[in-house]
């Protein structure tokens, strides 16, 4: 489990002054006080943050070992080795198991079932794996149970204590001046247990690093940053709660041809300027080879002709065998250079087309009167 971050609590950052936290925590606790703001719920418990945030940070020792990412990791059931990346969406979560709120532990301390986290990984596609699916091996490195303790924490043999400060609370109610404030027992640091003989395999943590391998099915129609939910192949649960969700994300590598644009695919066409004029039948490539198009005279440059049903496989349910369309669109290929011959006949096209000035409706008044 990450620790909470307390200097978002407070508003500041790792940098800022002893003094200048003070302020930030005094500032806080003012606005949110339960006195200030009667029935609020939402601030008294940002109250009980603040309170419990500056608890630590406004204590050098407590600070340092905060800032080492000591204070909330290992120990606990349920409690993971230090390092893991903080996710901001479990805050309230953390925050609520360390400082109490509205669900305090079990008298005994018994650890309450925990869903495993979700986690993230990413994986690299071609183009056309993207467009048909394919199964890719992934590997994750998880926390699983340490096989030495079997979880616990404790050196063979002993068990984990009931702590003695908070009889397994894990929290310490202490009143402060007017305030009577819950902060982490600061013996067993909110775990509720006190570890007297750590496993010597994981140091105390009951856990340890595990690679898992595993394939995952990609369906068929993955953009790039797809999120593709592989549900129960996250972390484990602890104490008995389900396992977390694995998300993979695709990365896909571009086509040369292919620009995805939601869920259909565009191609640029490019004509030259009699087939502009004259109309044409081109080819062009499909998703699954080739296709000609009728070009019709006077296709003018950007527009676009679509190929409904031939685009990339539409994700999702109830959408079987649905696909995105094919978008071309056409734009005129000019020549760097003319032959005399082609200077000549472009010459004589000009020639007969002075009947009307395409320019002239920018000189018709077209301006405000
Ligand atoms: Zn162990
Ligand atoms: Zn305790």
């Amino acid at each position: 489990m990450a620790q909470p971050d307390l200097y978002k609590v407070l508003g500041v950052d790792k940098k800022t002054s002893a003094a200048d936290i003070k302020k930030a925590y005094r500032k806080l606790a003012r606005e949110n006080h339960p006195d200030q703001n009667p029935g609020d719920e939402a601030a008294e418990e940002r109250f009980k943050q603040v309170s419990a945030a500056y608890d630590i940070l406004g204590d050098p020792e407590k600070r340092k070992q905060y800032d080492s990412g000591g204070m909330f990791s290992g120990g606990g059931p349920g409690g993971g080795p230090g390092g893991v990346p903080f996710d901001p969406s479990t805050f309230g979560d953390i925050f609520s198991s360390f400082f109490g709120g509205d669900e305090p532990r079990g008298r005994a301390g018994r650890p309450r079932p925990a869903r495993g986290r979700d986690l993230e990984t990413e994986v690299r596609l071609s183009f056309d794996q993207s467009l048909a699916g394919i199964q890719v091996p992934v590997t994750l490195s998880i926390p699983g149970a340490c096989s030495s303790c079997h979880g616990t924490g404790a050196a063979a043999g002993t068990s984990p204590k009931v702590c003695s400060s908070c009889q397994g609370r894990g929290i310490d109610s202490q009143g402060q001046g007017l305030f009577s404030i819950s902060q982490p027992c600061s013996r067993c640091q909110g775990s509720g247990t006190i570890i007297e003989d750590p496993c010597r395999s994981c140091g105390g943590s009951g856990q340890v690093e595990k690679t898992k391998k595993l394939k995952v099915n990609i369906p068929a129609g993955v953009k790039e940053g797809s999120r593709v939910r592989i549900a129960g192949r996250g972390e484990p649960g602890s104490n008995g709660g389900p396992d977390g969700d694995l998300y993979v994300i695709t990365r896909v590598a571009p086509s040369s041809i292919f620009r995805r644009k939601g869920d259909n695919v565009e191609v640029e066409v490019p004509l030259t300027i009699p087939e502009q004029l004259l109309g044409a039948e081109v080819e062009v490539p499909t998703l699954d080879g080739r296709k000609t198009l009728r070009v019709p005279p006077g296709t003018r440059s950007g527009s676009v002709q679509r190929l409904r049903g031939e685009g990339p496989p539409r994700l999702g349910a109830g959408k079987k065998d649905s696909r995105g369309d094919i978008h071309y669109r056409f734009v005129v290929d000019v020549p760097d250079k003319l032959t005399d011959e082609q200077s000549e006949l472009v010459e004589k096209l000009s020639e007969t087309m002075t009947a009307s000035n395409p320019r002239a409706k920018l000189f018709s008044g077209g301006s405000a009167s």
